[in-house]
């Protein structure tokens, strides 16, 4: 008796990895052919100064619209992107289209890029952005690159050689979803980070949880030593604003300030413009 039902287990069991596994590869293979199809596209969510509400920069985050499968979240396809590798081909995508974008607007912002841990397994990623930077004219030093603390588990030397590089060029290096990895503090003393990101968990948290209240107390005074400006990201009401402002935080980055959208209008794009009455 057992044994039958362990069998009926194990056939549901099957077919329902069955599923998943195909599902897994059929978008692995879809990922492989989004950027010649077009199905890739970027947002961009406003980083605000609090002292004065200006938008400072803007993150890109990727969006992937599968004909069948319409908006995929980056939370699915990103983790599928690297572990098949064709992470490799869509962060170079990504990277040229956001220089690309950001040399179109009016102002000089920054614009943040996140970078997986897998791009840094390239042995030319710093060329790849060089050269990037060269083509698309965007100024290195409106360029930041948000990397996780899983990018710098491995090849520790050859990270920190790429960012060295990197940061000469004027390009800056933000640690993003800071506390929510495999971190060590250290990494902050080895790595050179020019900012910190506290991760939106935290942030979420903030109301209920006094061990959230405190971790963000800890990494904005943590900034405040090192001298590195600290981002909060997903910063939803007035009142998560109020606490972080009353900490010390300078940057936000929320659906309070401003959702990932249409990037911020541009000197060359017409329309984005209203039409002209020509005289
Ligand atoms: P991230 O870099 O930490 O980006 C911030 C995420 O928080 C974004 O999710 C953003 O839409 C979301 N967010 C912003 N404000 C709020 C808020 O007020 N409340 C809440 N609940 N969420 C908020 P998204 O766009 O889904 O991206 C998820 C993650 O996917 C990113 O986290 C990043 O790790 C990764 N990702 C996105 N675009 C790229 C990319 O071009 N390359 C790589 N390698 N990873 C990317
Ligand atoms: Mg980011
Ligand atoms: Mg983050
Ligand atoms: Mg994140």
């Amino acid at each position: 008796r057992a044994k039958r039902s362990g069998k009926g287990v194990a056939c549901f069991f099957d077919a329902e990895m069955d599923t998943a596994v195909r599902t897994r590869r059929q978008m692995e293979n879809d990922l492989r052919h989004a950027v010649v199809r077009r199905q890739l596209f970027l947002e961009y969510q406003p980083l605000v100064d609090v002292r004065d509400d200006r938008v400072v920069g803007y993150e890109a985050l990727l969006r992937w619209r599968h004909p069948d499968r319409g908006l995929v979240s980056p939370g699915v396809f990103i983790p599928i992107a690297e572990e098949s590798g064709s992470i490799i081909q869509i962060g170079e995508w990504v990277l040229e289209q956001a220089c690309l974008e950001a040399v179109r607007w009016n102002e000089p912002l920054a614009i943040s890029v996140n970078i997986s841990p897998v791009q840094f397994l390239l042995p030319n990623l710093f060329d790849q952005i060089e050269g990037i930077l060269r083509r698309t004219g965007l100024e290195p030093r409106r360029l930041e690159l948000e990397i996780t603390e899983a990018a710098l588990i491995h090849n520790r030397d050859d990270v920190l050689a790429t960012l060295v590089r990197l940061r000469l060029l004027g390009v800056r290096i933000v640690m993003d979803d800071f506390g929510t990895g495999h971190s060590s503090l250290s990494n902050l003393q080895t790595f050179p980070f020019d900012k910190l990101k506290i991760d939106c968990s935290f942030t979420a948290a903030l109301d209920k949880d006094p061990a959230a209240h405190a971790i963000i107390r800890a990494i904005i005074a943590l900034g405040q030593s090192l001298n590195l400006p600290v981002v909060t990201e997903g910063v939803e009401t007035e009142r998560q604003k109020q606490i972080i402002v009353d900490e010390g935080c300078r940057q936000i980055q929320g659906f309070l300030s401003g959702r990932p959208g249409r990037a911020p209008s541009s000197s060359h794009s017409a329309q984005d413009r209203p039409k002209r009455i020509e005289a």
